[in-house]
């Protein structure tokens, strides 16, 4: 049967996710299902007010602060909710440790589960058919496209995320930063060092 058979529900649909979303929102809306301010200013927020920076600002005091990182470790959601960190998507996050023996890197194999409250909004690419099938199969591969490439005594650990679950890498910290301080360090943060398919920047 061809895919674009009148009696065939999905050839209604618009072939671009985006213009789906739109479809879907503009259906939502004209029933009075939502309001499109609210969503705008939910979109708004984890965009440009909720981001990685919140995710980097732990791992700078992580890297300072021995007790705090301890902590973040044992049980990182009420550490982080101190902080001003916690609300939807982030209910119950885990922080895994970067060693020079195990390097952590997060997926989500079902969709795209990820730390909103530290994150902010997951990449396109995090959330791609391909991400999700090949960082499980074939994780020092995915890595290297990514630029990332381990010593051979350093295993990598996948963790896939779930709608109980989302994990934040705490990466290792680069060496020529000694004497810095949290705002400096957190700079060096970036996104994807916290997903594990980066490195934290290294001091210019
Ligand atoms: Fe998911």
């Amino acid at each position: 049967m061809p895919h674009d058979d009148h009696d065939h529900p999905h050839a209604l649909l618009p072939p671009e996710p985006a213009l789906r979303v739109k479809a879907l929102e503009t259906i939502l809306t004209r029933k009075g299902l939502i309001d499109p301010e609210a969503l705008d200013e939910i979109i708004d927020t984890y965009q440009s007010k909720i981001g990685p920076q919140n995710g980097a600002r732990v791992v700078a005091k992580a890297w300072l602060d021995p007790d705090f990182k301890r902590a973040l470790i044992e049980d990182a959601t009420p550490v982080v909710a101190d902080l001003g960190f916690y609300g939807r998507q982030g209910e119950h996050i885990v922080v895994v440790e970067n060693t020079p023996k195990q390097h952590n890197m997060v997926v989500c194999t079902l969709c795209s589960c990820y730390p909103w409250p530290l994150l902010g909004i997951p990449p396109g690419w995090y959330k791609s058919d391909a991400y999700r099938a090949r960082a499980v199969r074939e994780p020092r591969k995915v890595l290297a496209e990514f630029g990332v490439t381990l010593s051979a005594e350093t295993a990598v650990r996948v963790w896939d995320s779930t709608a109980e679950i989302r994990y934040l890498v705490l990466p290792l910290r680069p060496s020529g930063t000694e004497g810095l301080d949290e705002d400096a360090l957190a700079a060096l943060v970036t996104r994807d060092s916290m997903i594990g398919t980066g490195l934290p920047k290294v001091p210019a």
